[in-house]
């Protein structure tokens, strides 16, 4: 039985990691769909896809979670909801449960006759992305939030000089 869960992971946490594992106590593999793949070098969304799937490849991998367990899937966004599962079936393994919390990808996968669970938040005040992103531009600990794979790839790339640069404050280096 394989599910699917999809999130822009901008960047990937400690949450992401939590869902992960507890989908995987319910299936035998998890797709893990890469949304709004397209974007990057935003405030809101600035790692790349790539930079993406290496977070979470890594991220797994430190947690003990075998390769054969996943699929890391990147999915641009496109203009009309309606075909949107259509889209997201063309790119993946086939699959037939769905975990989400976003009420529009659970409306869609429901419409289109999926069983869709929406998986507990674990510590949510915390692990979300917009507070690590809050954190990282605040210069307060964002490390924490994150497996320590993720804060290696986002030191290899220069992640918190990029958001300070996209953001126009003085980055001191
Ligand atoms: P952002 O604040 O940027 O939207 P996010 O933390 O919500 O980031 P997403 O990539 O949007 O991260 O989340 C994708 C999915 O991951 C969510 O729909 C939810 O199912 C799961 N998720 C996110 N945070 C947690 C968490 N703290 N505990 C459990 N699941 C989580
Ligand atoms: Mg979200």
């Amino acid at each position: 039985m394989r599910g699917l869960l999809v999130g822009r992971m901008q960047p990937v946490h400690e949450g992401h990691l939590d869902v992960i594992k507890r989908i995987l106590n319910e299936v035998e593999e998890v797709i893990i769909g890469i949304g709004s793949a397209q974007l990057s070098h935003t405030l809101k969304d600035p790692f790349t896809a790539g930079e993406r799937v290496m977070m979470l490849t890594k991220a797994l991998t430190e947690n003990g979670v075998p390769a054969s367990s996943y699929y890391i899937i990147p999915i641009e966004d496109i203009i009309c909801n309606s075909v949107w599962v259509a889209h997201v079936k063309m790119l993946t393994p086939p699959f037939k449960h769905v975990y989400s919390g976003n009420p529009l990808v659970q409306r869609l996968f429901v419409e289109a006759g999926y069983q869709v669970t929406e998986p507990p938040l674990f510590n949510r005040e915390i692990y979300s992305g917009t507070e690590v992103r809050r954190r990282m531009l605040q210069g307060e600990d964002w490390e924490a939030l994150v497996p320590d794979s993720v804060l290696e790839v986002i030191e290899e790339i220069e992640g918190i000089s990029r958001l300070n640069h996209l953001s126009k404050k003085e980055v001191k280096e």
